[in-house]
């Protein structure tokens, strides 16, 4: 065994960690079997897929099976490929890139008393030096989006490669202060951004390591490779496959030079491993607090996260606080979530009212101490009065495929194949199989006209009723926008569109135009202990129904996606099983925003 990257990064998480993991000091110092790196690359990969399938910051992150992301590792390993045909055109000289590890370039090191080792996903070398290249299957967005005014820290330079501002002397997209708050997110190993960087940088401290106890003093540069949020696919297919040409000036894979961010990190990142060194010397398993850098809601979260946080409570604990990431005070003093948990505070009764700044979470706490739900009967009811009948319950399911597949489509489009429509023609009129309508694509091939076509012929007058809008909204005009011959029809669905949200949650301009005040406006209309501080369906629905997700082959949007993209792979007979399976589910979830639409008027009658 050695110290990879993927492992580094673990074992700084906290002292806790080496220990539970039962590393032995002896171990760091053996060699590596090929094997099981691949196997924590893979794992590593697996969890940077997954992170772009589900909403990491929701209350609702699903464990996701083996099985379902191997489905999802040949769009993975194709990512990688581009990568390496696509950097020859930015970099000259020799490559060395696979998508197996044991072609590719490999450093090791003792550092610290430990061994160290990392493989290169691209490893180019020319007169000028080594370019390091690594690649993820995030995009550019996550750079991109470190902006003001729409101008983002990073451009491209004259070879397309995106540099910071300060590297290309360009000093008048936005005040220095401004430019340096976004940059030092790029620090941050929990933001999105950071979170990549420091990766390159665990492998970069790595190399340099190695570079040196072999004398080699070549200049190295640093990049990450990822998709590009810019590039929009023209729908050219070979052999039934698509193309990824260069279009408009935009590859589908962008280089980002990291070569002075990751410089920076050396410093920390030796003394990381100093302490990492401490952490292996000393084993002590004597609880440890608890923090941001457990990862506890994302996907790449530390794996001893349901030993550690076994002392907090699975439901309505300090974390089920809605915005309980924005602190709590008492006194004047500031309190994380984190705090009041390590201070043994850890369900939401273990701290009176006088510790809450927002009244919403007075509200949830009263809620847990009575039992009983919290209602705005007056705002429910104005809210109900909004919707025109006949109601059409209308639900996506999409499909975010790391390399576009359609005309029209970017890196992650959420890809429209499923539609499921039930109408409720007056208030408590709707059968869950005769009012039922759908769609859902049999293969990969593009259906999305057809599914258009149909439920544009389906919905008409009336409110169109949707499960948090911004979602719907965009597959909409994303669809009109490729298919101008239903723009018209489809803009004026999305002008139908209502969030059954505003009414369980709120809608502060929704409730200011009703004659409420804006204090009022913004609060909650809803809530229901049982919630746990989520106003996701899948906690809402339980409060008004029986209908129930639990017990369902395909249970969840996770599911919904990796079983619509393992269908070509299905045999005749498993083909047919899955995909009633995905029908039920589907039609399941807009009957229950029916369902729920119904208890909302019950509970205000
Ligand atoms: S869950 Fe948190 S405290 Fe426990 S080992 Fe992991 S990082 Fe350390």
């Amino acid at each position: 065994m050695a110290i990879t990257k993927t492992k580094f990064i673990n074992y700084v998480r906290c002292p806790r960690y080496v220990t539970l993991d039962g590393i032995k000091k002896s171990a760091l110092l053996d060699d590596m079997d090929i094997y099981e790196y691949m196997k924590e690359e893979e794992i590593e990969k697996r969890d940077e897929l997954i992170s772009h399938l589900i909403d990491e910051e929701g209350n609702d992150l699903i464990d996701v099976t083996d099985k379902q992301l191997n489905t999802m590792m040949p769009y993975y390993n194709e990512v990688e490929l581009l990568a390496g045909s696509i950097a020859s055109k930015y970099f000259d000289g020799s490559f060395k890139y696979s998508k197996t590890t044991y072609n590719q370039e490999s450093f090791d090191a003792i550092i610290n008393n430990s061994r160290y080792i990392c493989y290169v996903d691209i490893y180019n070398e020319n007169d000028d030096g080594i370019n390091i290249i690594e690649c993820k299957a995030t995009t550019t967005n996550k750079y991109l989006n470190l902006s003001y005014k729409g101008k983002s820290i990073f451009a491209k330079d004259e070879k397309g490669i995106y540099r910071l501002l300060e590297e290309l002397n360009i000093d008048d997209y936005m005040p220095s202060k401004t430019y340096d708050k976004l940059k030092e997110k790029l620090f941050d190993k929990y933001s999105p951004a950071g979170h990549y960087v420091y990766d390159l940088a665990v492998q970069r401290f790595i190399i340099e390591n190695d570079l040196k106890q072999n004398g080699d003093d070549r200049k190295v540069n640093y990049y990450l490779g990822v998709l590009n949020s810019e590039y929009v696919f023209d729908g050219k297919y070979e052999n039934g496959k698509p193309v990824y040409d260069e279009i408009n000036g935009e590859e589908i894979i962008s280089f980002i030079d990291l070569t002075s961010v990751t410089e920076k990190l050396m410093d920390k990142i030796d003394l990381e491993s100093k302490m990492v060194s401490g952490y292996i010397n000393d084993f002590h398993d004597d609880i440890v607090p608890l923090g941001v850098w457990c990862e506890k809601n994302k996907t790449h979260k530390c794996k001893f996260c349901p030993v550690c946080f076994d002392r907090v409570p699975s439901k309505n604990s300090i974390f089920s606080y809605m915005d309980s990431h924005h602190g709590f005070k008492k006194n004047n003093v500031k309190y994380t979530d984190y705090d009041l948990v390590n201070e043994g505070k850890v369900g939401i009764l273990d701290i009176d009212e006088s510790y809450l700044t927002r009244y919403k979470n007075v509200i949830q706490r009263r809620s847990v101490e009575s039992g009983k739900p919290y209602i705005d009967v007056d705002k429910i009811k104005d809210g109900l009065d909004t919707i025109k009948y006949p109601v059409y319950h209308l639900d996506f399911e999409t499909f975010p495929c790391p390399l576009p597949r359609y005309r029209g489509e970017r890196p992650y489009t959420q890809s429209v194949f499923q539609f499921s429509l039930h109408i409720e023609k007056e208030p408590g009129v709707c059968d869950n199989d005769k009012d039922h309508f759908g769609f859902l694509s049999k293969d990969h091939l593009d259906r999305r006209e057809e599914l258009i076509k149909y439920m544009c012929d389906l919905i008409g007058d009336g409110t169109v009723i949707v499960y948090n809008e911004s979602f719907e909204k965009t597959r909409i005009k994303e669809l009109s926008l490729i298919f101008p011959k239903y723009r018209d029809k489809l803009l004026k669905i999305n002008d139908q569109i209502f969030d059954l949200m505003n009414i369980v949650k709120t809608k502060t301009k929704m409730y200011e135009k009703l004659g409420y005040d804006k204090d009022r406006a913004k609060l909650i209309n809803y809530y229901h202990p049982s919630m746990d501080g989520s106003y996701s369906i899948k906690k809402v629905l339980p409060v008004f129904s029986s209908l129930t997700y639990q017990g369902m082959e395909v249970a969840n949007g996770v599911d919904a996606m990796i079983t619509y993209a393992s269908f070509p792979k299905l045999n005749d007979k498993e083909f047919k099983h899955r995909y009633q399976k995905l029908v039920e589910y589907c039609k399941q979830d807009t009957y229950a925003m029916y369902k729920v639409l119904e208890g909302l008027r019950k509970c205000v009658k």
